[in-house]
């Protein structure tokens, strides 16, 4: 099997955590923004710089769907600091952006906003909302072929969320949702959220799941490996996702389109252990009758492909599907650099399974055209 990525330019060590010198905090805003969209577009394009991906002949529109950004305006109302926000450039959707999107081979990135406002009380967190969505359309709006955007939403006051939502997604022009993996200290699985999940079951929209190092653990997770994250993040959305399946949430919500950040956590790495545990216990079994087996329903899902190896790849694929399965690089936190490179090179895939991965599900996923 021949596969083909085609480089126009590509540098030879792309390491983004050290080559940043600016923050870039004066461009975030629709003024900036604006100002810098003929700047910004005009030099990606004279430095020739974009790598163009192809796979098989044919040029794909890779889309990035694990994307951070920071609205400066918002993190003063919930009393946080931009530098304190990990990404060199975080702050910031414009040129340096595009750049390094561009040397990267990524053509889209659809935007989200960690939840750092779900014990916000009501008003406040209704404001922080409002200023996001509205910056991040207008991101999308300034660079229309460069992003998409996931709503934020307070899913702490599930019908103010509704709201969010359905503004978001039908005024706003934003293509899906970006949640936590817990809402201060309550599961997704929770009935006070089924509503929530109802309207974005019924709007079709997905659903970005990114974790938020398992708060319950902070003790346990201090220490040298920046354990919070290091394992805390893949735990986080590995405990969300068995609460959704367990529960029955997804038999109640089939039509939901979840995507999780990392892979899905630990959760594909050991997920048979989860098809004989009420084997093995059956007095555990509180009662919730699942319509299929666990693993199953990790098939009905959608994973990022941050997970850094080939072979990690390749059982991520035997488990969930390569059709499950989008691009995702955590930019502008230097997770990961070569995403393309990592669905180009690992071996065993077909051209039309590498083409899924890079942007084609994703495209279907977020109403994003293909190239023409
Ligand atoms: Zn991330």
């Amino acid at each position: 099997m021949q596969v083909r990525g085609e480089i126009m330019k590509q540098p030879a060590s792309l390491t983004p955590g050290l080559a940043f010198t600016d923050c870039g905090l004066k461009i975030a805003g629709p003024l900036a923004a604006k100002k810098a969209k003929t700047g910004g577009k005009s030099k990606a394009k004279a430095a020739g710089r974009r790598r163009v991906v192809k796979v098989g002949g044919k040029r794909v529109k890779t889309i990035d769907v694990h994307a951070h950004c920071v609205i400066p305006e918002a993190l003063d109302l919930l009393g946080l600091k931009l530098e304190n926000q990990r990404g060199p450039g975080i702050g910031e959707v414009g040129e340096r952006r595009i750049r390094e999107m561009d040397e990267q081979g990524i053509d889209v990135e659809a935007l989200s906003i960690n939840p750092q406002w779900y014990k916000a009380e009501r008003d406040l967190v209704a404001e922080v909302v409002r200023i996001q969505n509205e910056r991040l359309a207008e991101f999308c709006a300034t660079y229309s072929d460069r992003f998409v955007a996931f709503a934020s939403v307070a899913l702490q006051y599930p019908d103010l969320a509704i709201q969010q939502l359905v503004h978001g997604v039908k005024k706003l022009g934003l293509r899906g949702v970006a949640v936590g993996a817990s809402v201060a200290g309550r599961e997704f699985s929770d009935p006070m959220f089924h509503p929530f999940w109802a309207k974005a079951q019924e709007l079709g929209i997905l659903i970005f799941i990114h974790p938020q190092s398992t708060p319950d653990l902070k003790n346990r997770l201090k220490g040298n490996g920046w354990l919070e994250n290091t394992i805390g993040n893949p735990l986080d959305t590995t405990i969300a996702l068995s609460h959704l399946i367990f529960e029955g949430t997804l038999d109640r919500f089939p039509g939901l389109k979840i995507c999780s950040a990392h892979g899905g956590g630990f959760l594909p790495s050991y997920a048979p252990r989860s098809d004989n545990c009420l084997r093995v216990a059956p007095e555990m079994d509180t009662g919730v009758k699942l319509k299929k087996k666990p693993t199953e329903y990790l098939r009905d899902m959608y994973y990022d492909t941050l997970v850094f190896t080939s072979e990690a790849l390749r059982h991520l694929a035997a488990e969930v599907g390569s059709d499950r399965l989008v691009i995702g690089t955590d930019h502008p936190i230097p997770w990961q650099s070569k995403s393309v490179d990592h669905i180009l090179k690992t071996p065993g895939f077909s051209d039309k399974e590498r083409r899924a991965m890079l942007g084609e599900t994703a495209a279907k996923l977020l109403g994003i055209e293909p190239w023409r």
